[in-house]
Parts: structure tokens; sequence; C-alpha cells
């Protein structure tokens, strides 16, 4: 059994007053109805993780703190950079790599987001990797291949050791911010497909215990049926996660 993972992207959103409100209402929230069977985690900018990483430990929350990015380097002049390495002296445990916005507005290529997963994992930390097909893959029939190709180029040569530890997000680009979501069947269909590549390339037993989580608009509304699909694993995401109900009722649409 995969344990559900509901992990919320803040991208650059939410001043330090507007986070640490949500913070310390969000985990009263969490002390009051055991979440203990889902992972929760979230992901806020940068400047707040060290606080976040406190935070949460001080009041023995189970929420776990992510990154948004990294670096592909590991230290050096790289100005505006923030290393893998750096994020897990923080103590940090996880990390977003490949997120649409970040291939499509910062020209991040299947070879940079590969060497990202790679700093991540030699860091310790648990890269969450992104991928999907945009609307026009999507009508021009070519979903699958698109998925094949990020996959292949990206993470499907790393040993079986490496690869274990990584959580798949597949987020259909025009799904993200847009207030489309796939329906829980397309959704499954190509969970399914992303988790027989897998399969074939590191077994059974591997592509059975990753967690694959659906992005894209994922809202109170609409997570529990996504959820309750054989091979969506939980989610990621964007604009519901900015709010604490919101945010809070999607956790529990993953019980
Ligand atoms: C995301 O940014 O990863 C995302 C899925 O955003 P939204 O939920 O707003 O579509």
């Amino acid at each position: 059994m995969r344990k559900k993972l509901v992990a919320g992207n803040w991208k650059m959103h939410m001043d330090w007053n507007e986070s640490m409100t949500f913070l310390s209402e969000f985990v009263a929230k969490e002390s009051s109805e055991a979440w203990g069977d889902v992972d929760v985690l979230i992901a806020p900018p940068f400047p707040y993780l060290r606080h976040f990483v406190e935070f949460t430990a001080n009041a023995r929350s189970a929420v776990k703190v992510g990154a948004q990015n990294c670096a592909t380097e590991e230290a050096g002049a790289y100005t505006g950079e923030v290393s893998a390495k750096m994020l897990a002296s923080l103590g940090v445990p996880s990390v977003i790599l490949g997120h649409s916005e970040r291939r499509s507005l910062y020209g991040e290529d299947a070879k940079v987001v590969g060497q990202k997963v790679r700093k991540a994992l030699e860091a310790g930390l648990q890269p969450i990797f992104c991928c999907g097909e945009s609307l026009e893959e999507r009508e021009n029939n070519v979903t699958e291949e698109r998925l094949r190709q990020q996959l292949e180029e990206s993470v499907l040569d790393l040993d079986s050791s490496e690869f274990e530890k990584l959580v798949i997000a597949y987020e259909p680009v025009w799904a993200i911010g847009t207030g489309k979501t796939a329906t829980p069947e397309q959704a499954q269909e190509t969970h399914a497909f992303i988790r027989q590549l897998i399969n074939d390339r590191y077994g059974a037993a591997l592509a059975q215990s990753i967690r694959i989580l659906y992005g894209g608009s994922v809202k109170p509304g609409n997570a529990k049926e996504l959820f309750a699909q054989p091979d969506i694993d939980g989610g990621l995401v964007g604009g519901a996660s900015l709010k604490v109900d919101d945010f809070a009722e999607i956790v529990r649409c993953a019980f």
C-alpha cells in the first residue's frame, strides 16, 4: 500500500506574515484532526524554508517542508542559485523539480532537470519529479510519447536504488492554474501508463512502490474522485494550497 502524499506548491505567493498565519492555522487543524494516514508537504518560497522546518518540528507537526527548485551545481559562482546541499543543510527533505513553469519560463530542458535530480539525490533530498504534456500534445495524441521522453531523458537512467527515492508528479500543463482538470479516468489512464514505464525499466516491485501524484487544478471538489483512482497516490496542488481550509479539505480527501 502506498501512503498518499498531498503536496502544496506555493510558487511565488504569500508574504512572510501571510505564510506564518497560514502555517499556524494549518498545523492547528492537523493536530485536532490526526492526519497520520497521509503525508502532507508544503513547498513555500526559499526564504521561509528554515522557519517552516523549525516551526513544524517545534509543533511536533508531521507536515513536511519542500523546496520548489534547486541548482544544477553544488556550490560556486552561481549568483541567485540555491543548491540541494544548502537545502539539505536547512533540514529540508524534498524538492520539486521539472515543474512546467521552470521548463517553460526558465528554459529548463530535460538535461537540466536530470542534473538537478542527481544533485538532489546526492544531497539526500527526495525529488518530486514533474512531467506532463501540453494541450497541443494531448490533442495530437502524443501524450504518452511526450511522457516517455520526459522520463527517459531525465530520470529513467538512474539506478533503481536512486529512482526508488523519487516521487513522480504527473501534471498536464493544460490543467495547471487553468481551472481545467483531467477527468479521473484521463488521469488514471496516464498514471497507469507512467507506472508501466517504470515497471518496464525497474520491475514490478519498484513500480508498485513509487508514488505518482496528480497535479492540475486539484480542488476540494475534485480531489476525492481523483485520489480514489488506483494509480493516483495524492496530489501536487498549486492555487488551492494557498487557502488553509481548501488545502486541509484536499488532505481529508486523501484519507
Ligand atoms: C502546480 O503548480 O503544480 C499546480 C498543479 O497548480 P494548480 O493546482 O494551481 O493547477
